[in-house]
């Protein structure tokens, strides 16, 4: 479903993204683990185009995103392909980024009715679902400061699975959680999985990585230093 093939990306002169090569099938779970600084957002930000890599190929789901040594798309790859692209890509962040004045439910219907141009309706029966889902059944008219981090997180992610999108991306989506609210937000990780969504997550919590990842990736200084399955990657690799 996403392939990446030699993916660079340098601010200014330090090179954070160097040659990455990764490809995640369809329905597979892939974490990315590595030291701070190892690259791993700035991952992240190249596939869902929050940053334009310096060179290298990115195909999402067959449709190409390619890039030149001088950091220009080229030429007959549009930048609504690239819109497009990202429509289809739900991404959920370390602070969870909710739009403050609006409920969880307008959170999580805004971008399915003013981009994908869905009735108020449709979208907010399906809106309603996702916050069951995530267990927030009953909380769709709570404003965010009147939620947990951990139940914040959850509408995150029913706000980025309202856009159907064919790819997740988490960066560290339990970092700035309290410990005892860690699990919540895992556990739907872990439900999402088993739907069979394809995600992509960077965390910390190497216990999730060996129970839930099919692939891990080990990021360390902008290279791809392993990958493979948890139980080949995680014994021996020492993860900061
Ligand atoms: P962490 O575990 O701390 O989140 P990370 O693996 O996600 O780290 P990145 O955020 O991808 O690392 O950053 C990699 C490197 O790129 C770091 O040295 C960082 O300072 C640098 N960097 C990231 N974004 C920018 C930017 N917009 N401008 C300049 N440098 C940046
Ligand atoms: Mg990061």
């Amino acid at each position: 479903l996403l392939e990446i093939r030699g993916l660079t990306k340098a601010f200014g002169t330090t090179t954070v993204l160097d040659g990455v090569d990764l490809s995640v099938d369809a329905g597979s779970v892939t974490v990315i683990v590595g030291p701070s600084g190892s690259g791993k957002s700035t991952l992240l930000r190249c596939i869902n185009h929050l940053e334009t890599p310096d060179a290298g190929t990115i195909s999402v789901d067959g449709s190409l995103i390619a890039y030149r040594r001088d950091g220009e798309v080229l030429r007959e790859l549009p930048e609504r392909t690239i819109a497009a692209q990202r429509r289809r890509i739900g991404m959920v962040f370390q602070q969870f980024q909710l739009f403050g004045h609006m409920t969880a439910l307008a959170n999580v219907v805004e971008a399915p009715i003013g981009v994908l141009g869905r009735s108020r309706r449709d979208a907010e029966e399906r809106g309603r679902a996702l916050l069951a889902r995530v267990g927030l059944d009953g909380r769709e008219d709570a404003y965010p400061r009147q939620l947990s981090g951990g139940q914040q997180q959850r509408v995150a992610i029913a706000r980025a699975l309202a856009m159907d999108p064919t790819l997740m991306l988490f960066d560290e989506p339990t970092s700035a959680l309290d410990p005892a609210l860690v699990g919540e937000v895992l556990a739907v990780l872990r439900d999402l999985a088993e739907r069979g969504t394809t995600m992509v997550v960077v965390t910390h919590e190497i216990a999730f990585a060996r129970e839930v990842a099919d692939t891990v990736v080990v990021l360390r200084d902008g290279r791809v230093e392993r990958v493979g399955p948890p139980a080949e990657v995680l014994d021996d690799a020492p993860v900061a």
